[in-house]
């Protein structure tokens, strides 16, 4: 297993619709497990492949009730309305309220080609709306309210400066 560099915002990688998964074989077993690896060490409570680089459908995440990861998932169903603090590996040290549905469903297929579901509340229902975005070149800044997605862009921007001037 690997702990991949986490591809950091406005790199291109993160803003492209990823590939599918087809079909689920040794490197794709292997990318899993990099993506836990990178996850854990973050640390962070989910990852999309392309936040290390990689442009295919797979997310692994870890709520506090044990590891999952889906390949090519599907958000099959949403309910209610959330609003929670929420941050990205990708978009380091920042976090904005951001309203999500509550609940959140998705089904895949995992590492062995089985198809498989979760499912929840919450963080869990927060995670999987989040790392499904990320397979669709969304990122969390595209989920805020207009005016503070401007300021959130402009701050972003000064910091990219700022690095490059130091
Ligand atoms: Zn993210």
């Amino acid at each position: 297993m690997a702990v991949f560099p986490i591809r950091i915002y406005p790199d291109p990688v993160l803003r492209i619709e990823a590939r599918r998964v087809e079909p689920v074989d040794d490197d794709v077993r292997r990318l899993v497990d990099d993506m836990f690896e990178t996850m854990y060490q973050a640390p962070g409570i989910g990852l999309a492949a392309p936040q290390i680089g990689i442009s295919l459908r797979v997310v692994v995440g870890d709520v506090g009730e044990g590891p999952f990861h889906l390949i090519n998932p599907v958000l099959e169903a949403t309910s209610g309305s959330w609003t929670y603090e929420e941050g990205c590996l990708s978009v380091p040290e920042r976090y904005w309220p951001i309203k999500r549905s509550a609940y959140a469903r998705a089904s895949g297929i995992d590492v062995d080609g089985h198809p498989v579901m979760y499912e929840g509340d919450e963080l869990m229902g927060r995670v999987l709306q989040h790392e499904i975005d990320h397979l669709g070149g969304t990122l969390l800044l595209k989920r805020l309210p207009r005016r503070v997605r401007k300021e959130a862009l402009r701050e972003l921007r000064q910091d990219g400066l700022a690095r490059g001037a130091r």
